[in-house]
């Protein structure tokens, strides 16, 4: 499988950059939108034609991952019908419906269908096999693993989460990490994201190979973020920090 940074700015775009958004794509030609926070139709148009994805999965409701449904369900409405091959396929949105009204809006009469996740088994998304997990976080939110059932590789993504210990747990020997980092080690336990120790620490508790800082703050160091996640995480875990159209092949 191959991730795609689209947008990796948390709560809002700055600096010519979006929110969360990554595009996932499997190697039989899936193409799976994570989140669709700001700016990820424009992004998006750089990778591939947004007429060309399959799915959208979305961890929860808050803006910063959700801004760009309604253009995205524009683009896909106007697009005009037989140009590249488009030919008005629905698009699957899967969210969770633990939020009804938030929900409901993922259904648009002829453009997209809103499917809810079934949070308490494995779900069938193309050719990945996803679970969930619920966060810590002031609204809903999920973190999901991300199986390619072909290859058997692994993708944690933490959504929106304060730290707890379940996650390393979650995360075990998963090939990337994808992890919501907005503090440094200077806070802690937080009620909303992650600090850069406590990422580090869930990546090396887990034994993941390759740990991705993203939902990147907008008045810290990133340096500074990066490098106390690395000492948390220890020499045997790779961390990066996320950057629009950076891609890691797994
Ligand atoms: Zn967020
Ligand atoms: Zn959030």
């Amino acid at each position: 499988m191959k991730l795609t940074a689209l947008g990796v700015w948390g709560g809002y775009p700055t600096r010519d950059g979006g929110t969360t958004s990554y595009l996932l794509q499997s190697e039989s030609g899936f193409n799976l939108l994570l989140d669709c926070g700001s700016r990820a139709v424009t992004e998006l148009e750089h990778e591939l034609q947004p007429t060309q994805l399959d799915a959208v999965l979305v961890s929860h409701y808050h803006e910063d991952h959700i801004a760009d449904l309604g253009v995205l369900r524009q683009y896909r409405q106007l697009y005009p019908l037989g140009q590249d091959g488009w030919d008005g396929m629905m698009l699957k949105i899967y969210g969770h419906a633990e939020d009804k009204y938030e929900f409901s809006k993922l259904t648009m009469d002829k453009v997209s269908e809103g499917i809810a996740y079934d949070v308490a088994k494995s779900n069938k998304i193309g050719p990945f096999d996803v679970t969930f997990l619920k966060t810590i976080h002031p609204v809903t939110c999920y973190a999901m693993r991300i199986v390619e059932r072909r290859t058997g590789q692994v993708l944690l993504y933490t959504g929106d989460t304060g730290y707890f210990s379940g996650l390393a747990d979650f995360a075990k020997n998963a090939d990337l990490l994808l992890a919501d980092v907005y503090f440094l080690k200077d806070k802690h336990d937080m009620p909303n994201h992650l600090s850069s120790v406590e990422a580090g620490r869930i990546a090396r508790e887990a034994a993941v190979k390759l740990l991705v800082l993203s939902h990147l703050p907008q008045f810290i160091d990133l340096n500074e973020l990066k490098s106390e996640a690395q000492a948390a995480a220890g020499s045997a875990v790779v961390v990066e920090l996320a950057k629009p159209h950076k891609k890691w092949q797994l």
